[in-house]
């Protein structure tokens, strides 16, 4: 499974429209400061289902439209949509949010909930954590991770977080 192609359309410092074609097999994005390498990286985070302001670098959900230049106005909304490609299978998170903030998600054009969008990502093996983000600066928090906080990263890597959950939602019954 990998990204074929992601679009993205006035988020963040990609005013007007923008489709990135990848390739399978493609291991680094590079450019200079500031050239939005991490901003593309928010981007995945967001469309699959990330809202937290500290994850995505904002402070306001607002802050993810493009905010406008000498060129070009500010977005009235931000889309950015993924397309994982499996084999012969491929599907499609999209998420868009206007200037009041409000935010929406898709699967292949179908509209659906944050909770429904954890069901379509395990379709994908992409549910919890597991491809791990680790943002700057990340690293070193890890290392001095309690035990803890560690065990829940290498489970949610492994994949095994999920059995965890289904026995605490079991066991509190
Ligand atoms: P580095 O190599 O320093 O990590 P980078 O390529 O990862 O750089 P990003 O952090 O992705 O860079 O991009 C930062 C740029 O994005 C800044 O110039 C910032 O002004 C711009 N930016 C962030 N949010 C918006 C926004 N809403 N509208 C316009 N520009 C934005
Ligand atoms: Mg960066």
């Amino acid at each position: 499974m990998y990204i074929g192609r992601i679009d993205l359309k006035g988020f963040k410092s990609f005013g007007g429209v923008h489709q990135l074609p990848l390739e399978m097999g493609m291991v680094a994005i590079v450019g200079p400061n500031g050239s939005g390498k991490s901003n593309i990286l928010d981007a995945i985070k967001w469309t699959l289902g990330e809202g937290a302001p500290s994850k995505l670098r904002i402070s306001k959900q607002s802050d993810l439209l493009f905010q406008g230049s000498m060129s070009m106005p500010p977005a009235r909304e931000a889309e950015v949509s993924i397309l994982f490609r499996d084999g012969a299978s491929s599907t499609i998170f999209t998420r868009r949010v206007q200037q009041d903030g409000t935010t929406l998600a898709l699967v292949d054009g179908q509209r659906r909930t944050l909770l429904e969008l954890e069901d379509a990502k395990r379709r994908i093996k992409m549910e919890g954590d597991r491809f791990a983000f680790i943002g700057q600066g990340e690293v070193s928090e890890v290392i001095q991770q309690r035990p803890m906080a560690r065990r829940m990263l290498l489970e949610s890597l492994l994949g095994i977080d999920f059995y965890r959950r289904r026995r605490n939602e079991s066991s509190d019954r």
